[in-house]
């Protein structure tokens, strides 16, 4: 049991792949930013829908597709539960966090922006939540402009006051970066866009797994997140939306199962969500996102919360005791979610995760979709880990002898003193 009530050695029980061993050595997944793994509970969902349940859904008045469609519509109303929606009609099921953002970017951006309109981002965001308004704003002519971030990797907030005006229409902003694991005060920026009549979408593809999130306590117009990244499949993601804004939306994408009636000319929409899911879903996915969904809750976000916060805490705590170690993000007492980069001085971040590997510790490198974020770093990449629930105390303890390795490798002028294997 850890001090923060996760009990992570049952945990990591219900998770096959963490038997695994790598070279030899126990499997250390550090690389949850990524994609979480996934535990018995999901996988069993998944074979059982198959072996038991599987037809398509909406469209059949037969058994199977009843049950189809009663697991599908079932998984949307966990899904509005566990992000605080009140109406289960604003869940849209999509493949992920990127296709949740696209819907808005298509949906939302093409019919409302007008030319010098501006879309404010932050600097700290994964391309996801960069590329699609950029689409958009040489679509529409409206303008993207740009929170910064400062020395200690937190949004600057006084930029931020300033830069909300009049003229915003949308703030698109990480509730969690990626790579520096700042957890914005998405908050007060939503009470501050809100006041000057913008809105505000959250690309929560880092927070919703991390923390308890209500989008009607938050009151944010639109979220994004991905199930992979909270032990769901991957192939399925929400976005949620206010239901007078999706009401008024149209469809970026059309095909079956979206309309009411189809004639020559034209058609009709039928009402969200369904408008916005062309097309036969990702249904067994959605299935497995409800399971997930139902595993974490049965852990408790709020323990889930301070179990990374306390494993973060010591991560951070050994990287920054090793010589010639630089972490990136907020240090001290300020909130971080369960996401560290770093990197070892001389030695390339890629040679850091592969000599990591070599003793079955799993991590990423490189720029992490955030290259408007390392160029404020002053870095081409970094090294990054990031935490689940079924991670331990020693999981850590294997990261940082992990990075001993790499010293001794590369020694403390970042020189090859040993050839990888
Ligand atoms: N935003 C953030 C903050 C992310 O971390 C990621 C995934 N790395 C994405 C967006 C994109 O998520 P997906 O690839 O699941 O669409």
């Amino acid at each position: 049991m850890s001090d923060t009530g996760l009990d992570t050695a049952s945990i990591r029980r219900d998770f096959p792949i963490l038997k695994r061993e790598i070279g030899g050595h126990p499997l250390t997944y550090l690389d949850n930013a990524a994609t979480t793994q996934k535990p018995r509970a999901v996988i069993d969902a998944l074979v059982d829908f198959y072996e038991h349940h599987n037809a398509n859904v909406h469209r059949g008045v037969h058994t199977l597709s009843e049950e189809a469609t009663a697991l599908y519509e079932g998984a949307r109303v966990k899904a509005a539960g566990f992000l605080g929606a009140c109406d289960p009609g604003s869940i849209i099921f999509t493949r992920g966090t990127t296709e949740s953002i696209n819907l808005v970017a298509q949906g939302w951006a093409r019919q409302n922006l007008r030319s010098g309109d501006e879309i404010l981002l932050s600097e700290m965001e994964h391309h996801s939540n960069i590329i699609p308004w950029q689409i958009a704003a040489r679509e529409t002519g409206a303008v993207l402009r740009y929170i910064p971030v400062t020395d200690e990797g937190l949004l600057d907030m006084d930029e931020a006051g300033r830069m909300i005006t009049e003229k915003t229409a949308l703030l698109a902003l990480t509730h969690t970066s990626n790579v520096l694991g700042t957890i914005n005060p998405v908050a007060d920026l939503i009470r501050l866009a809100r006041s000057r009549g913008a809105l505000v979408l959250l690309d929560a593809a880092q927070g919703v797994p991390r923390q308890p999130l209500d989008v009607t306590a938050l009151d944010c117009d639109f979220l994004a997140c991905s199930g992979h990244k909270m032990l769901a499949p991957t192939g399925i993601g929400v976005l949620y939306g206010k239901p007078e804004l999706l009401e008024r939306m149209e469809p970026p994408s059309g095909g079956g199962g979206m309309i009411r009636q189809v004639w020559r000319e034209g058609a009709d929409w039928r009402e969200p969500p369904w408008r916005f899911e062309p097309g036969t879903p990702d249904i067994s996915g959605a299935v497995g996102l409800g399971v997930a969904l139902d595993y974490l809750s049965a852990l408790g976000l709020q323990r889930v919360q301070a179990h990374e916060a306390a494993l973060t805490r010591q991560a951070l705590r050994g990287l920054e005791a090793i010589p010639g170690v630089t972490v990136y993000g907020p240090s001290g007492g300020v909130a971080r979610g369960g996401v560290v980069s770093f990197n070892v001085d001389g030695v390339h971040p890629h040679d850091v995760a592969q000599v990591l590997d070599e003793v079955g510790v799993a991590v990423r490198a490189g720029h992490h979709c955030c290259q408007l974020l390392m160029k404020r770093l002053g870095v081409a990449a970094t090294v990054r880990l990031s935490f689940a629930p079924y991670n331990d105390a020693a999981d850590v303890e294997r990261l940082l002898r992990g990075i001993g390795r790499v010293k001794e490798v590369f020694g403390d002028d970042g020189e090859q003193k040993r050839a990888l294997p």
